[in-house]
């Protein structure tokens, strides 16, 4: 079987929404949208729930979001970092006794308890897997000038999301080692992965619908995704 935790990450201050409120604690339809995002993994067969956000926001995370919508899963509210790695770090200490982990961006409240169990389920067979769609536009790169150096082939292309699933040691190991490095940078937790294990990371067919909230619109995306959804509800 297997211990399963979802570490949620909630610690960024959203600099590019430029907002006075953290992007994870807008509301969507009169309700935060990063309580959105746990209903989700509430809802799914994961054993329990991390939350890692700032310091400040601790008492809000406790009362307002995992008190209020009744979150019994949730287990640990922790202080994040500076960086997501480093949020990212914090969250995995406190899991050691996990077998697997689900590493989720906070502002992605379209996940669902579907893509979740696929993440389960493939995590158990490759070690390592990510959630990601193809890209859709063509992907050029650019020199420092902007001037076009290189077209990538589309077809090979993906754009990953949000879950990140692992083995709890050889994840673990990973940032530990990371954490030793004098320069490290990484946007998300497979690139970390793929730096110090020889096996290769799972790509997990997800969804569009899975779009990370981070400019304003985003928000406007968000409130039409969830239009769609409550008119599926009202017809099920
Ligand atoms: O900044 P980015 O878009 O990569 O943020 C993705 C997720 O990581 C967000 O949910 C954000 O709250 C979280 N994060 C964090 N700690 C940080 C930076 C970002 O938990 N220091």
């Amino acid at each position: 079987m297997g211990k399963i935790t979802a570490i949620i990450l909630a610690a960024g201050q959203g600099k590019r929404m430029n907002t006075a409120v953290s992007k994870q604690y807008l509301m969507l339809d009169n309700r935060p949208i990063l309580s959105y995002t746990i209903k989700e993994f509430q809802n799914s067969s994961v054993d329990n729930i991390i939350i890692v956000c700032g310091n400040d926001d601790i008492n809000f995370c406790k009362q307002e979001i995992v008190a209020r919508y009744n979150f019994s899963k949730v287990t640990h509210i922790i202080e994040g970092g500076k960086e997501r790695y480093e949020s990212v770090f914090n969250a995995l200490k406190v899991c050691n006794d996990s077998d697997y982990v689900l590493i989720h961006d906070g502002v992605r409240p379209f996940i669902t308890a579907e893509h979740i169990l696929a993440c389960i389920d493939s995590v158990k067979k490759y070690s390592a897997c990510v959630l990601g769609v193809p890209v859709k536009d063509t992907i050029k790169v650019s020199n420092k000038d902007n001037y076009v150096v290189e077209t990538l082939d589309r077809t090979t292309l993906w754009s990953i999301q949000t879950p990140q699933a692992f083995q709890f040691n050889k994840i673990y190991d990973a940032y530990e080692q990371f954490f030793m490095l004098e320069n490290r940078n990484s946007t998300d937790d497979a690139m970390v992965f793929e730096q110090f294990n020889t096996e290769k990371v799972k790509i997990i067919l997800g969804d569009y619908k899975n779009i990370k909230i981070t400019t304003i619109e985003d928000l406007w995306i968000a409130d039409t995704i969830l239009k769609g959804k409550n008119r599926n509800l009202k017809k099920d």
